[in-house]
């Protein structure tokens, strides 16, 4: 059977908060947009987050409505679930994707999210979205503010036991589905694919991700976030409330030895702020940062910072060199302490956070013919004088697929790729011609009152 077609303007391709902007950016001037997502649901790092730096806004309350913007934006088409196998030109110059939308087993049009087949289900598996802390049963909506706000099975781990099937009051699950094809038509293309965190275990020194107590920082987000697995913040190994925390600055950039060289720009801020929450949530709790250098870089970024001190965050200059455990499993930190005469010292906390980096983990290359930089990310030549222009005419890139960066400035870059797609859409046209964009449903009869 021949695939069904979409015939868009733009396709935007990851549905974090880049690619969401830039979708919204193209829909409100009026383009046709296909956004795709890989996940069930959109939202990406940032709806994983607890709050914000500089300003401390809840993060759920900011990317929510931004999810649910482009769920009812009627020049926005969402396709969750989805893998794009390749992407030509035909001969009008338009890209054509070939996309492969992975079955749900469950009807998306009928499903309401009422999760009875969740309280039915016997099979309980860890949850990624809370860093593997919580757990998801086999059929699930991915979470709480998941958009779109529907129910998968994970068909490896499920029983087919049928219970889900019997609870469902409408009848919504399917064990028969099939993967859909889908043939995307767009005259441009925006990357928004986004970002990995360089892997907890990638360095054997700082125990190879076997010590149960230190945590990578996406880890702590879950700890801290109202919708968290915990709904407090306690240690792994026992549950217990830390006393004492350490966060270890560039555990996972500025490190030859991982093959990370740059300054992944956001952990300073983010243990920052990961502090000053956790001073909220246990206040007798000591933390200490320890790091290189301290880089707060953006608009208010460094009164942050200085509040943080304010607030008794101990600042301590200082590479880790190793971090052990002692019988208690309390992570052991030996580190040079560069402002006491380089002095090596071994120091004891409760929890130590690892403040890990920002890496490429999709490589474009293949699909999309664009050139990846030595960082991994997608080139954008500096020859260039915007930073959203990849090196294939059409494609653009938004957001932190092109290089470690925060939300504010992932936003900003989502508005230039929307304008440059835009500006190319309307060079270029949908026929190849200069036509500009396509007519949204319902304005052929505006303009033809016009
Ligand atoms: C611990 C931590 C704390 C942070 N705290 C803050 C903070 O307080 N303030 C701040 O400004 N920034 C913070 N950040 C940074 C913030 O998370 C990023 O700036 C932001 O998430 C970047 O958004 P993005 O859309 O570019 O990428 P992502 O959030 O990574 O989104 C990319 C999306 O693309 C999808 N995708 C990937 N590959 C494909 C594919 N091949 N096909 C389809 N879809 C695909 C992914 O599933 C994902 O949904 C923090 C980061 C971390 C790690």
């Amino acid at each position: 059977m021949a695939p069904r077609t979409i015939k868009v303007d733009a396709l935007v391709v990851g549905g974090g908060i880049a690619g969401m902007q830039s979708a919204l950016d193209l829909a409100d001037q009026g383009y046709q947009v296909a956004l795709v997502e890989k996940q069930p649901s959109i939202g990406g790092k940032m709806i994983e987050l607890s709050k914000v730096f500089p300003t401390l806004d809840c993060c759920s309350c900011i990317t929510t409505p931004k999810m649910s913007a482009v769920a009812h934006n009627s020049n926005i088409q969402l396709f969750t679930y989805c893998d794009i196998q390749s992407v030509d030109k035909q001969g009008d110059g338009r890209f054509v994707a070939q996309v492969i939308q992975k079955p749900r087993y469950v009807d998306i049009e009928t499903c309401t999210a009422c999760r009875q087949c969740e309280y039915a289900c016997p099979i309980d598996l860890p949850h990624p979205f809370d860093q593997n802390l919580g757990v998801h049963r086999a059929i699930y909506v991915p979470f709480s503010t998941a958009v779109p706000q529907k129910a998968l099975i994970d068909i490896d781990n499920c029983i087919l036991c049928g219970k889900c099937e019997r609870v469902c009051p409408v009848g919504c699950v399917d064990f028969t589905q099939q993967p859909e094809e889908l043939a995307i038509e767009a005259t441009a293309i925006v990357l928004a694919t986004g970002f990995e965190i360089t892997p907890t275990d990638a360095k054997a020194e700082y125990g190879g991700g076997k010590l149960l107590n230190v945590v990578n920082a996406l880890t702590v987000e879950r700890l801290l976030a109202p919708t968290g697995p915990y709904g407090h913040v306690l240690r792994p190994s026992d549950g217990k409330e830390p006393d004492s925390i350490a966060y270890i600055q560039c555990a996972g950039s500025r490190d030859k030895s991982l093959g990370v060289e740059y300054c992944s720009r956001i952990c300073c801020m983010y243990a920052i702020k990961q502090s000053m929450l956790i001073s909220g949530a246990l206040p007798l709790a000591d933390i200490a940062i320890y790091y290189m250098d301290i880089r707060t870089f953006g608009k208010g970024y460094d009164q942050f910072y200085q509040t943080a001190k304010a607030m008794g965050v101990q600042f301590i200059k200082g590479k880790v060199a190793k971090i052990t455990e002692d019988e208690n499993q309390n992570p052991i930190v030996r580190v040079e302490l560069i402002d006491e005469g380089s002095q090596v010292v071994e120091r004891q906390h409760d929890m130590v956070v690892l403040s890990v980096g920002m890496v490429s983990k999709y490589d474009p290359r293949t699909i999309y013919d664009v050139n990846v930089a030595g960082d991994g990310f997608v080139d954008t030549p500096l020859t260039n004088v915007s930073p959203c222009v990849t090196s294939r005419p059409g494609v653009f890139v938004s957001g932190s697929a092109a290089g470690p960066m925060d939300i504010v400035d992932s936003i900003v870059m989502a508005g230039a790729a929307a304008a440059e797609a835009a500006a190319y859409i309307q060079a270029t046209g949908p026929n190849g011609h200069g036509g500009g964009r396509s007519i949204a449903a319902g304005e052929e009869k505006e303009l033809a009152h016009a």
